[in-house]
């Protein structure tokens, strides 16, 4: 992408066919998310190829498969990242599916929503909520849920402070998220781009600097939205005793990987500091991000381009360019 490569073709491919238990959606739109660019740039490998990338998808039931109740042909439903899990390992058992070991992915196991149609289980298929327009819906269904489960696994008591590294669709959500969850805590914001910084005290942030910058205090939990190293450090290092770092992306750019060589136990990780990442997400996550984005009017920062346009969506996604919240590709309006 870095050397303008479009690695992204379009391509005639039949309508898939609902199988047994299956749904088929006709495609209205599809979040783009960091993830569809690891894929493109092999950081995460498909199982076959090609494939067709995006896991965010939002539109309408075209078809079903035998033996599927929940859902009708009109139905509005979203497809997120987990495409299905095994129901039986001792992760699934235990309320874990996202870390099922034959978890398959939406748009990297399976083919995606750069599509016009997209098949999926029907007991992975999301409701989406009358209050939520799609292309608002898209972005709670990986940026919204994951961050929702990052926030989770965070373990914030109300008044304790937040600290958010990287300001990208993700973190604009679960700013939005903590504000309402935890109104007594204050969240401070570190993104290296002056715009994404104002756009984050807009939407509340105490406070929102460079990553270099020295904030108002240490915090209780830092979430971390970045591809790099170096936030993750600085992070540590800004923790209280007892705190958490949940890194939440699939993987990280080796890029400067080398700055984990300055890691100093007393000053990144002694204290009980904890490191957690962040992966996948639960049915449970997806559905629980929909329905709090509808009760508390939620209203993620969208901008909507073609799906013709996905290798300049995911190059402004790579380059970190002027990407206000989140990029959705309007796939619905191809006529
Ligand atoms: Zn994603
Ligand atoms: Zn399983």
């Amino acid at each position: 992408m870095a050397d303008g490569v479009s690695p992204l073709y379009p391509d005639d491919v039949a309508v898939p066919v609902p199988s047994h238990g299956d749904v088929l959606v006709r495609v209205s739109v599809c979040g783009v998310c960091r993830t569809d660019l690891d894929i493109v740039e092999g950081r995460l490998t498909a199982q076959r190829y090609p494939v067709i990338p995006g896991h965010q998808v939002v539109g309408t039931v075209e078809a079903v498969g035998d033996e599927v109740d929940d859902f009708h042909v009109g139905d509005r439903v979203g497809v997120a990242w987990i495409h299905s899990a095994c129901g039986r390992c001792a992760w699934c058992r235990s309320g874990r599916e996202n870390l099922c070991p034959y978890f398959r992915s939406t748009g990297c196991d399976e083919n995606g929503g750069y599509a016009e149609y997209v098949v999926v289980p029907a007991a992975f298929a999301h409701a989406i909520p009358a209050a939520l327009p799609d292309a608002s819906a898209a972005p709670l269904l990986c940026a919204g849920a994951i961050g929702l489960r990052s926030l989770r696994l965070a373990e914030l008591v109300d008044g304790q402070p937040l600290g958010l590294t990287g300001f990208g669709a993700s973190a604009h959500l679960v700013l939005q998220l903590a504000r309402h969850r935890f109104p007594a805590s204050p969240v401070y914001v570190f993104a290296r781009n002056a715009r994404e910084r104002e756009f984050a005290r807009e939407l509340g942030a105490a406070w929102a600097g460079d990553t270099a910058d020295e904030p108002p205090e240490r915090m209780a939990a830092i979430i971390d939205t970045t591809p790099a190293w170096k936030p993750v450090v600085s992070a540590l290092e800004r923790l209280l005793p007892g705190g958490r770092l949940i890194i939440n992306a699939i993987r990280k750019s080796p890029a400067d990987q080398g700055v984990l060589e300055s890691l100093d136990y007393a000053r990144h990780l002694w204290m009980e500091r904890e490191i957690k990442s962040v992966a996948n997400v639960t049915r449970a996550d997806v559905r629980e991000m929909l329905a709090e984005a509808a009760a508390m009017q939620l209203k993620p920062s969208v901008e909507e381009m073609l799906l013709s346009d996905a290798n300049v969506a995911l190059g402004r996604v790579a380059r970190g360019e002027g990407v206000r919240g989140a990029l959705v590709l309007d796939v619905g309006n191809r006529e």
